[in-house]
Parts: C-alpha cells; structure tokens; sequence
C-alpha cells in the first residue's frame, strides 16, 4: 500500500492492509513549551518524524499522534496543554481498542515526551495486553539513542536542549529559531540524575510544581534546560536515522506472530 498514513487512507485502505499486517505506529508527544525558539508541537513532532519514516520504509500503518501528553510542569508558560494522566491512560488505551476492534494486534507506540509520558503508557500498555490481547511495545528515544547519543557527544538530556533540538533542525528547521536560543546549563541536583544514560543513583522523576519551575526559570535565561545552540542539523539528521532503523528493528521483531 502507497499510503502510510492512517488519517489518509479510506475504510477500504485500512481493510486491505489489515488481510496482510496487523501492526501499526502510535506517535504520542505533547503541547508543550520549549522555550522562546522551539514550538509547542516539539514533542509531537519528532516522534511523528520517527514514526512515519519508519512506516514507510517498512510498510507500516502509522496512526495520527496524539500531540497531547502529561506537563503540569510546563503550564508555566501560555500555549502548554497539558491532559491528566489519568485521562490519557483512557486515551490510549481507547485508542488501541478501537484499533483492535477490527484486528490490529501489533501496538508500537513511539514516545515523544521522554520520562514524562512513559508511566501512564506503561499502565495503559499493560491493561489493554491483559484485556484485549493485543501486544505494546513502548518505543522510546532517549533509551533507543544511547549508542548514537554518544558517538555525537551529545551532553544531557533537559528540556529543549540540543538533542531534541537537533533533531528538530533536521526534521523541522523553518520551525527552529536557533539564533535565539540561550543555553541553560544542567545544575547539579544531589541524588537526582533523570537522563537514562547517568550511572549514578537517583530519586525517581516526579514532575515539577508549577511554582517550583518558575522560580527555576525566573533565574534563568530561558524556560529550557541544556545547550541548545550546540544543535546542529548534521547531528539531528545521524541520531534520526538511527532511530529509524531502530524502529525499523523492532517492527521487523514483531512480524508474524
Ligand atoms: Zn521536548
């Protein structure tokens, strides 16, 4: 099938590809700000990006994103949604049972929102393989990108910084404004080192209060935290393109079963 994009395809379309294949591609991000530079849709859109290379290179159903996720800590700054997470354990899993209904099987969700969104997918992955039958595999990039992230000497992962604003100069740079970035170098908190990379102990992510990340940003120069002008295309276009084959691998892990 031509087209890889379920919100393109008739009734008929999806019925054609459900008698061969029964995966598909769930990209989930967010709404959410990333600074005076960045848009909203960052999230979204670079798990969007991952996705849908991937699907059309191996022929597989992407779903439209849900461009909402969990950021109660980023409603600091107009133009953030952020949905329950509650809420979107509901989402998703009506999303994969209407899916199912007509026999999709196969569940590859890709993350955009990194540690944040990964709790209530895991709850919602783990109720609809219990109650529907079905299989989720939970893809998420900054797991999937230990190799690459190092070979790019990538510092670590914030907010906004050069990682996902690289990606974003490959996939997105109309919508990058790189020349206003301000860096906001990590601050080293005891006992608390969230990027899946850190070897050193750590408490347990818990999104931040709304007033505790403002009175973090009021100090700095923008609501980010990392090295953003240290993004580069080059750099966004390697660590895509791993992720992609990445995918690639786990969709081809999946066929048949
Ligand atoms: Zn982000």
């Amino acid at each position: 099938m031509d087209r890889f994009k379920l919100e393109e395809c008739s009734w008929k379309d999806v019925d054609a590809y459900l008698q061969t294949d029964n995966r598909i591609i769930l990209p989930v991000g967010s709404t959410e700000q990333h600074g005076v530079f960045a848009p909203l849709g960052t999230d979204t859109y670079v798990a969007k990006a991952i996705a849908e290379e991937a699907g059309q290179q191996s022929g597989v159903l992407v779903a439209p994103p849900l461009w909402f996720g969990w950021s109660p800590h980023h409603l600091v700054k107009p133009g953030t949604i952020s949905v329950r997470a509650e809420t979107l354990i509901e989402m998703l899993s009506d999303v994969i049972g209407s899916l199912a209904e007509h026999g999709f099987a196969h569940f590859v969700v890709v993350n955009g929102h990194r540690i944040v969104n990964i709790p209530w997918m895991q709850i919602a992955a783990e109720r609809v393989q219990r109650t529907l039958g079905v299989r989720v595999v939970l893809f998420d990039p900054a797991y999937m990108s230990k190799e690459i992230a190092a070979k790019l000497d990538f510092g670590p992962i914030g907010h906004g910084e050069e990682i996902e604003i690289s990606h974003m100069c490959h996939c997105h740079p109309d919508l990058v404004r790189l020349a206003e970035a301000a860096d906001n170098p990590h601050t080293a908190t005891p006992l608390y080192n969230l990027d899946p990379q850190d070897p050193r102990d750590t408490l347990c992510y818990v999104p931040a209060t709304r007033s505790g990340l403002q009175a973090v940003y009021d100090k700095t120069a923008d609501t980010i935290t990392g090295r953003p002008s240290e993004a580069t295309p080059e750099k966004g276009q390697a660590y895509h393109e791993h992720l992609v084959r990445r995918l690639v691998e786990v969709l081809e892990m999946i066929t048949g079963d």
